[in-house]
Formats: C-alpha cells, structure tokens, sequence
C-alpha cells in the first residue's frame, strides 16, 4: 500500500504515522527527517535546505524529487507512508510519472484536516527526538519523563524552525502551495478526509477505519 499523508504543519502527520504503520507494515518516509538528517551530516543537499527551513520556505522541488525519489527506490518491497511529501503539484507530478513506470500507484490520499488557529499553539509546544523522530508536546502529548524521549534515546529539543514567526510563514506556505494537491488528488478519486482537530487517539482510530477499507493494486 503507498500512502500520501496530506496536512498542514503540525496537523499531526508525524505523530499518526508512527502509530500506523506497524499495524499496516509500512515504512514512514517523512522528507522532513530526511532533510533534517542531511543537515546533522552538513551534507551538500543539507547545506542547501537550511535557509529553505529555517525560514519557512519549501526547499527547491528538483532537490527535494532527487532526495525522495532515491529514498523510494531503495523501499524493494512492501508499502510506505509518505509524510511531507509532495508538497507542490510539480512534486505530485513527478511522483506519478515514477509510480506509473514502476506499475504502481498511489492506493490512498489521507488529508488530515486541522483549523489553522490549533497549528501555532501544537507547533510552539512540539518537542521532538532528533534520533528517533518521535515528537511530544509540552501539554498535549508530553513524554513520561519531562524533556527525554520515552524510547530512552535522550534530550528532546524543540525545531529551530517551530517559532511563532516561521510557523505563520509555513502555515502560508501551505495554504499556497501545498492544499492545491487536495483538489488534485481528488481528480484521482483517492483522497479520504480525516478530521485532525480530535485527540490524538480518537485521530488514530479514524485513519485506521480509513486504512481497512484500503483496497491496493499490490
Ligand atoms: P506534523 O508532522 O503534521 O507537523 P506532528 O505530528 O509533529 O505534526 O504534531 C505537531 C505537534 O502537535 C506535536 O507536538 C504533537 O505532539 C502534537 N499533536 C499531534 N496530534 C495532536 C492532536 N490530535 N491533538 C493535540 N496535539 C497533537
Ligand atoms: P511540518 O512540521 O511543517 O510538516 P516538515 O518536517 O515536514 O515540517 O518540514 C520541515 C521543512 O522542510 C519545511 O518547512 C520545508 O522547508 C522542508 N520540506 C520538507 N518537505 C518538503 C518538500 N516536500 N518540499 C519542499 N520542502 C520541504
């Protein structure tokens, strides 16, 4: 199964799709962790990004379809969730075209649907794990001991890029160039709209409901 996880920032992605994809056995590929790995490893493709993220900005689509595209690759079998990516129709573009030569497709377009005046306050309260990506949040979601991540793994750090002013600057972004992929999957016919704005358990069971009734090519 090929899931794309559609949402604004902070909508949730991050966290749903590390509570589904064992369930499903699928692997998460979020482009935002992949970039952020990059940047830890002061890569070439890291160096180029950083001022794209910091500031709110989407990083380049030809960096980012390369990066991706790569990553897609090396999944030989078995399904994956993707969370971040794409983002702009010439990204969703060129994802079909490498599907469609592989005899693949996308089985389903999940948009996790949250008001925007939720997205700043989930944002500025996130808490993430820079080894194993899990993100907490300060009220919401907090880990069991304050600021280490439940999985042993250490000190949870807030993003650089999860500030008041770059949020509002992503949220734009989004509302610009990312919610047209809505409509353009909806003229695929795969888009399911889940309501975000719930607990994150109630959130979940919503997707899993969705993903039962997922029929795949595969
Ligand atoms: P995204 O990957 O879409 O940017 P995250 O999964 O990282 O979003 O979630 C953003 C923040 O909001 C995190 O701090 C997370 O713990 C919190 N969060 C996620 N889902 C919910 C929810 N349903 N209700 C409240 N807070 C949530
Ligand atoms: P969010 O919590 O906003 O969903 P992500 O972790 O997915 O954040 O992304 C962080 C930043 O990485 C984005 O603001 C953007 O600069 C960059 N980025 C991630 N995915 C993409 C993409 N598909 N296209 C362009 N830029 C991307």
């Amino acid at each position: 199964m090929i899931v794309v996880f559609l949402g604004p920032p902070g909508a949730g992605k991050g966290t749903q799709c590390k509570l589904i994809v064992d369930r499903y056995g699928l692997t998460h590929l979020s482009s935002g962790d992949i970039l952020r790995r990059e940047r830890k490893e002061n890569t070439e493709l890291g160096q180029k990004a950083q001022s794209y993220m910091d500031s709110g900005q989407l990083v380049p689509d030809d960096l980012i379809v390369a990066m991706m595209m790569k990553e897609i690759g090396s999944q030989s079998s078995g399904g994956y969730v993707l969370d971040g990516f794409p983002r702009t129709i010439g990204q969703a573009q060129e994802l079909d075209k490498a599907l469609v030569a592989a005899g693949k497709k996308v089985d389903v377009v999940l948009n996790l649907e949250v008001d925007d005046n939720k997205l700043e306050t989930r944002i500025t309260g996130r808490r993430s794990c820079g080894k194993c990506g899990t993100a907490y949040h300060v009220t919401f979601n907090p880990p069991k001991t304050e600021d280490q991540c439940d999985k042993g793994c250490g000190a949870l750090t807030q993003r650089p890029d999860d500030t008041s002013e770059v949020v509002q600057q992503r949220i734009k972004t989004y509302h610009e160039q990312t919610s047209p992929l809505v409509e353009y999957y909806q003229q695929q016919g795969n888009v399911k709209n889940v309501n975000g704005n719930l607990d994150i358990q109630e959130v979940t069971k919503a997707l899993y409901d969705v993903l039962d009734g997922v029929k795949t090519s595969a």
